[in-house]
């Protein structure tokens, strides 16, 4: 799957290319090139900003599951979008132990959305038990674990989502301790107020603009925001957080973006904590598969109307 042009705007069906080609066989004796055999591929907010012309991010961080044929080794990395990928040198390539768990969780809570949770909740916000925490797109993958974290320190958890059946799911599957489709809300600012009556001590921010504004004006004294994602400014380059600076000057709030990437250290103890809290049964696992090579454009175009429910994941191939 290929872009046709660079993407401005939000993404359609249309700026995709699925085309069938031949891969060249590159693995040569000595190349350490590793031909791939997609099982999973991951879908991501952030990919858009490497589809635009102008990218703020230039890496990425997410990665993918595959087979390398052969040798036969589970290996997680980044790929590209296709059924196969011929990953030069291999270094972007990591040997994968499933722990007895399905393999697609290695693209979500046992992946790059859960360290994100892991470390951005645990890292940058620093909670504290009995805090009142506030997550935006708390139904998306890294949303609903960040939820579930705080929610077993003991912190008051608001979410807010997209549609009343996501915010149904979040109080009633996730243990939140409230949630609000922000979609009905015309005063972001006042629902807030209403849904965290107490103030926010943290919040973990994925959607930026008008509600990062609106979390800031409710935030208690020495909140921290972590700003994860501004997804809902992907698509719209006009859109921009603006929060009240005098609010954050008098209440002495921290605000601290963070990549994934730089936290790369705490992976072990992520993958520990978290394949425990798995065998517990103290984390609930979404996940929102589809099927087929060909479905990865309408996936990816998904995230950003918000039709999925956690981790979106396509399956490539049967494993
Ligand atoms: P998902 O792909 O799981 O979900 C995205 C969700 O965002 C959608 O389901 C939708 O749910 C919501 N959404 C889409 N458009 C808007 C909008 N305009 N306004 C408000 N909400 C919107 O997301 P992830 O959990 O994977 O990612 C969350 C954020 O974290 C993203 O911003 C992403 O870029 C960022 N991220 C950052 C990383 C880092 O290293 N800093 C690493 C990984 C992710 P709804 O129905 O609620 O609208």
């Amino acid at each position: 799957i290929t872009i046709k042009n660079h993407i401005d705007g939000t993404p359609q069906e249309s700026d995709f290319h699925v085309k069938t080609a031949v891969l060249s066989l590159a693995v040569e004796p000595g190349s350490n090139n590793v031909i791939v055999k997609v099982l999973y591929l991951s879908v991501d907010p952030y990919q858009i900003n490497r589809m635009k012309r102008h990218s703020s991010t230039q890496r990425a961080v997410d990665f993918a599951v595959g087979i390398t044929p052969g040798e036969e080794d589970l290996v997680a990395g980044v790929v590209t979008w296709g059924e196969h990928s011929i990953i030069r040198g291999g270094n972007m390539l990591r040997k994968l132990d499933p722990m007895g768990f399905p393999l697609s969780y290695n693209l979500g809570v046992l992946g790059p959305s859960g360290l994100t949770a892991y470390c951005g909740f645990f890292q940058v916000c620093k909670p504290k038990k009995g805090e009142k925490v506030f997550v935006s797109a708390a139904s998306g993958s890294v949303g609903y674990l960040v939820g579930q974290f705080a929610k077993l320190l003991g912190c008051y958890v608001v979410g807010s989502a997209g549609s009343n059946e996501k915010v149904e799911l979040l109080k009633e599957k996730l243990g939140f301790d409230d949630a609000f489709n922000y979609k009905e809300e015309t005063d972001l600012k006042s629902a807030l107020k209403r849904y965290c009556p107490d103030g926010i001590d943290m919040y973990f921010d994925n959607v930026g603009a008008e509600m990062q504004e609106a979390a800031v004006a409710n935030m208690n004294t020495f909140g921290r925001v972590a700003v994860c994602g501004v997804i809902s400014e992907y698509t719209d380059s006009g859109r921009r957080a603006a929060p009240h600076m005098l609010d954050v000057v008098c209440k002495r709030i921290t605000i601290q973006g963070f990549l994934t990437a730089d936290y790369l250290n705490i992976y072990p103890e992520f993958i520990s904590t978290m394949a425990n809290y798995l065998h517990d049964g103290k984390i609930k696992v979404l996940e929102d598969i589809s099927y087929g090579v060909e479905n990865v454009p309408s996936a990816f175009i998904g995230l950003f109307r918000g039709y999925n429910i956690g981790k979106k994941i396509v399956e490539i191939a049967d494993n």
